[in-house]
């Protein structure tokens, strides 16, 4: 990943003199040039009636209105093994013209998202220069569909793109039509309980952003992602910030716990710089993502690390409208620091393991799995049962009964 965005030196002279990090979308990334604007079309309604049908008809495809019947997961499946295959008379339903572009996704927003190039084609004379960051767009199935919980591309998914050229002041507008297979996903079950999101792609590790003090550091929000991570297959690193303030007993004593577990910890402070170094090498020549409570000092922390962040870090925290006209800010954004990467989801608070029930969560917390066979019944769910292994072993102090707590909490929101 290191040096990623200088990898294409012939495409560096107009590119290397623009700002390192975009500051948003509202900038000239083409929002007032989406054809159609607004609320997907039905595609079967006939109705289309603006210069842009003819366009739009040939994204249909027969098959769509099977597609509308499947449930969502599958439709999803679907819908990403189209986008994998590359192919635009798959996608599209005919092949597509133009520049084919390359790069990595940055930020995701319903309905469109930017693009960090990577491979930039070489443009017919008198375009207009390329942004380092393209304003990219779905169309047609992928783009009808894509109004589900769970969204087609994340943050950190490798992609292709057509970029049609602009002339003069023109924005420039690109159309999806790639996604690279992911190495790995930071996924969860969305709070509806009805899908499962995928917050980063292609990560390798997370990082969980707790507070010594100021707010309170919770053990329990440490645990949920610790379940999360595991269950993603990633490994899962504690920076805990705000150490000026002090560390309280009861925090050292979960600290125990979780160094126990295996869990590297960095201690720092945004506030004094204690710590960053250590952070750094924590990040450097990976890509993480960063997740933590409102107002434990990630954005501080990003800052920190690279002070290029100042003024800007804010975009990621502002608020965009659904379709239904309620708040979210579930969008992530890639940022680099050093010679790694970080993703940070501001607007994810919620994180339930996916792909986790009741039976099985037991095989996310290591001291219950260790000891599960110890248990009377074979269906012991280590949370009332007489003659549990687990229940045992927090009364004799050998789990901690956070630890415990925890597993119960989470034990009592999943599934059956
Ligand atoms: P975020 O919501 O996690 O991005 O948190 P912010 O970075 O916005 O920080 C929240 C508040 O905590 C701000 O007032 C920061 O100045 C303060 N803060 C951040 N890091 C530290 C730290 O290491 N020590 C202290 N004492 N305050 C901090
Ligand atoms: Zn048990």
């Amino acid at each position: 990943m290191a040096g990623r965005r200088h990898s294409n030196p012939e495409q560096g002279g107009g590119r290397s003199q623009k700002p390192k990090h975009v500051r948003g979308f509202a900038r000239g990334h083409g929002m007032h040039h989406r054809p159609g604007g607004g609320a997907p079309k039905s595609f079967g309604s006939g109705r289309l009636r603006d210069n842009h049908e003819h366009r739009e008809r040939s994204y249909r495809r027969f098959d769509d209105e099977k597609l509308a019947d499947l449930p969502a997961e599958q439709r999803q499946a679907t819908l990403r093994a189209r986008l994998e295959s590359g192919d635009d008379a798959n996608i599209f339903g005919a092949p597509i013209q133009g520049p084919r572009a390359r790069g990595t996704v940055v930020e995701v927003r319903k309905g469109h998202f930017l693009t960090e190039l990577r491979e930039a084609p070489e443009m017919p004379p008198g375009t207009t220069p390329l942004p380092e960051y393209l304003h990219t767009v779905l169309r047609g199935t992928l783009e009808q569909f894509d109004r589900g919980l769970a969204s087609l591309v994340a943050s950190g998914d490798e992609v292709e793109v057509v970029v049609p050229p602009v002339h003069g002041d023109e924005t420039y507008e690109a159309v999806l039509t790639r996604v690279f297979p992911r190495t790995s996903e930071f996924r969860r079950l969305h709070p509806s309980g009805r899908s499962i999101q995928t917050i980063a792609a292609n990560v390798q590790q997370v990082l969980v952003v707790a507070s010594a003090a100021e707010p309170l550091f919770r053990p329990g929000f440490v645990d949920r992602l610790h379940v999360c991570a595991l269950s993603c297959d990633l490994p899962i690193a504690l920076v805990l910030n705000k150490t000026d303030l002090g560390v309280p007993e009861d925090v050292e004593e979960m600290l125990a716990v979780y160094a126990k577990l295996g869990l590297p910890i960095v201690r720092t402070s945004a506030e004094t710089g204690a710590g960053l170094d250590g952070l750094r090498k924590l990040v450097s020549g990976k890509r993480s993502v960063f997740c933590g409570h409102s107002g434990v000092g990630k954005s501080s922390l990003l800052a920190a690390l690279e002070p290029d962040f100042d003024g800007y870090i804010t975009v990621g925290e502002v608020s965009t409208y659904t379709s239904k006209g309620t708040h979210t800010t579930t969008h992530a954004r890639l940022y680099h620091v050093d010679d790694g990467e970080l993703i940070d989801a501001p607007g994810v608070r919620e994180f339930t393991p996916a792909d986790t029930d009741r039976k099985n969560l037991w095989a996310w917390f290591p001291e219950i799995a260790g000891r599960r066979a110890g248990c009377n019944f074979s269906d012991c769910t280590h949370t009332v049962e007489k003659g549990c292994a687990i229940l045992a072993a927090v009364e004799a102090g050998e789990i901690h009964s956070r630890r415990h707590e925890s597993y119960v909490r989470m034990y009592q929101t999943l599934p059956v």
